[in-house]
């Protein structure tokens, strides 16, 4: 924990409380209750087909929910995807960083950065490249704007898909894996650049298997078992006393 702790008893700007997602017959989420305030940093950890993905997509309306209810920073989304004008607004107030980079291979690094604050914030040119250099900067690949993706490494690749989800300053930043998908040696770059954002104040929900990292910048962690949170509490708490059997044996596997 390098920044500053946020305050816990300030105004939530995300919450969830007993949410329930299915899939058809699947129950893929129960009774979720979870509150992040500004600044925080929660890590969600679990096993493989826990939920992970899934909670983390219904937070930016990427997936319906049928019970329950959500709302990010004023924004309520009710069961089964009513309220649109809610959802448009919430998908450009988060950015999401995904284990797929998903950049657009036709454009250049500096066009996918500046695309969405164009078209969706209708900044013109010039502001938009300004800032898109800036981030660019930040996350350490400024000599690279004028190239395409396919010609970057993963870890490029992926520290330009943070710089273009951070052009939209987003109140609250999505992290799904950012990093399963890099060579070990990449891993580190990108750690390092969520790990500044993470100094800086953001709020931020991150799934992610690395532990280390999860200690060292997590607020809370939260632990999913089978679609339910089985514990959550501050990284020392979950990593060194964990509580629930499942917590438990979950961490003997990966630790
Ligand atoms: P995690 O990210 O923790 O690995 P997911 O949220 O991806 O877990 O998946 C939770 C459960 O929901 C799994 O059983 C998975 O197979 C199922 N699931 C995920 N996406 C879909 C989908 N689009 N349709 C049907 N089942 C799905
Ligand atoms: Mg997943």
């Amino acid at each position: 924990m390098t920044h500053e702790k946020p305050a816990p008893d300030a105004t939530p700007i995300v919450s969830l409380s007993k949410l329930n997602k299915h899939y058809g017959e699947l129950h893929v989420l129960k009774d979720i209750d979870l509150t992040v305030v500004p600044g925080e940093v929660v890590v969600i950890i679990g096993a493989s087909g826990s939920g992970k993905s899934t909670l983390i997509r219904c937070v930016n309306g990427l997936e319906e929910f049928q019970q329950g209810e959500l709302e990010v920073d004023g924004n309520t989304l009710l069961p089964n995807g009513k309220a649109t004008r809610a959802l448009q607004k919430i998908r450009t107030e988060v950015g999401m960083v995904f284990q797929q980079f998903n950049l657009f291979p036709h454009l250049s690094v500096l066009d996918n950065v500046t695309l969405a604050p164009m078209r969706v914030r209708g900044w013109s040119q010039d502001d938009a490249t300004a800032t898109a250099r800036r981030l660019l900067a930040r996350v350490g690949i400024s000599d690279q704007a004028d190239k395409y993706p396919s010609q970057l490494s993963g870890g490029q690749q992926q520290r330009v898909a943070l710089a273009r989800a951070l052009a939209m300053e987003p109140r609250l930043m999505l992290f799904d894996e950012p990093t399963s998908a890099l060579d070990p040696e990449m891993i580190g770059e990108v750690l390092d650049a969520m790990r500044e954002l993470a100094r800086e104040g953001m709020t931020m929900m991150i799934v992610t298997h690395e532990m280390g990292f999860a200690r060292e910048v997590a607020d809370r962690v939260i632990f999913i078992d089978k679609g339910r949170i089985a514990e959550e509490g501050p990284p020392e708490q979950i990593f060194d006393a964990p509580q629930h059997p499942s917590t438990q044996s979950f961490l003997s596997r990966v630790l």
